[in-house]
């Protein structure tokens, strides 16, 4: 008997891809992945994080078989893209940017359709499963055209997941999409990842991927520029906001605080941004109270991912 191949490191592989588009008409050759390395582990929530055009989709769509790159190797699942396409095709479940859909079909039908397409067998679909679980069990049989965009949305993660494929992408899923039903994705999303599913998010809110992800790679014209931890990418920044508000208003500036970087606040406050391998909370506050600076309110601000992308994407 054959053992039982274990389970892939990576659930997603790419070494030295690279992708340029042909100069089209007028238009000019676009250099949309530079060289990519990216291992993504198996089990990851995981953020590719990048602004429009920084060749998150081009990607993904090699993954999907909808782009084909121009050099590198990436495999799905330990499956080679270009060696074993059918099974690396089958590992991966891509939801799509757009809401295009067969208006006709309903939820049902167009997840029976996708399954054939998978060729997944009819005893082994899982149809009802799948659109009780995207909360779409009930408009089984609604016309595709009288859904919400909500709806729409979960029907295409449902597609995306008819033949049960161990690693889910969904590629901007909630551009445009109003917080509720961004909430409510979200929390399928969770459940598919606490159920074992490897989840691929591409973004550009970061709030978004430092909620969900735990781990992000930031890609930038065509190049991965970071990919780490989330809690490790964000702690990169090794500096932090002390926000004092003085009990009478100030006029600044104030001696004393030439080697942090001070700024006053419409509020009437004033911030001293620090380095923390630098200085501590405790000699900053000694610092105020030496300048005479009594003190009615306090608080301490931490960079966040916005920060660290502006830091890692400016000047390049
Ligand atoms: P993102 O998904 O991060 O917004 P894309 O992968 O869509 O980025 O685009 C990366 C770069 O490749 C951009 O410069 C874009 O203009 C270019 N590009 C994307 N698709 C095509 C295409 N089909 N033909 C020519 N250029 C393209």
């Amino acid at each position: 008997m054959l053992a039982p191949t274990p389970p892939p490191v990576y659930a997603i592989e790419a070494r030295g891809l690279d992708k340029t588009y042909r100069a089209q008409g007028k238009g000019e050759a676009a250099h949309a992945l530079k060289h990519v390395d990216l291992a993504i582990p198996r089990g990851a929530f995981f953020g590719l994080l990048g602004p429009n055009g920084a060749g998150k989709s081009t990607f993904i769509n090699i993954l999907g078989g909808l782009v084909v790159k121009s050099g590198g190797s990436a495999s799905i699942w330990g499956h080679d893209i270009d060696s074993d396409p059918m099974n690396a095709r089958g590992a991966i479940g891509i939801v799509p940017q757009e809401l295009n859909m067969d208006p006709f079909f309903s939820p049902l039908e167009a997840l029976e359709i996708q399954a054939g397409y998978y060729g997944v067998p009819k005893a082994e679909r899982r149809s009802e499963e799948i659109l009780r679980a995207v909360g779409l069990w009930d408009k089984r049989d609604a016309y595709a055209r009288t859904l919400s965009g909500g709806m729409k949305r979960r029907l295409l993660v449902a597609k995306a997941m008819v033949h049960s494929p161990p690693v889910l992408v969904l590629d901007e899923p909630t551009a445009g999409v109003d917080v509720d039903l961004r909430r409510q994705l979200w929390e399928h999303v969770r459940a598919l990842h606490a159920s074992g599913v490897t989840i691929v998010l591409t973004t550009h809110y970061l709030e978004e991927a430092q909620e969900l992800c735990d781990t992000i790679a930031i890609i930038n014209h065509g190049q991965v520029i970071a990919c780490e931890p989330t809690a490790q990418l964000v702690g990169r920044l090794d500096r932090k906001t002390l926000v004092v508000t003085p009990q009478t208003a100030l006029a600044p500036p104030i001696a004393g605080f030439e080697d942090v970087t001070f700024a006053m606040r419409p509020t009437g406050a004033f911030t001293l941004t620090y380095k923390t391998s630098d200085h501590s909370v405790e000699e900053m506050l000694d610092r105020v109270r030496a300048a005479g600076v009594k003190i009615k309110d306090l608080s301490i601000e931490e960079p966040d991912l916005e920060d660290v992308f502006v830091e890692l994407t400016t000047g390049r």
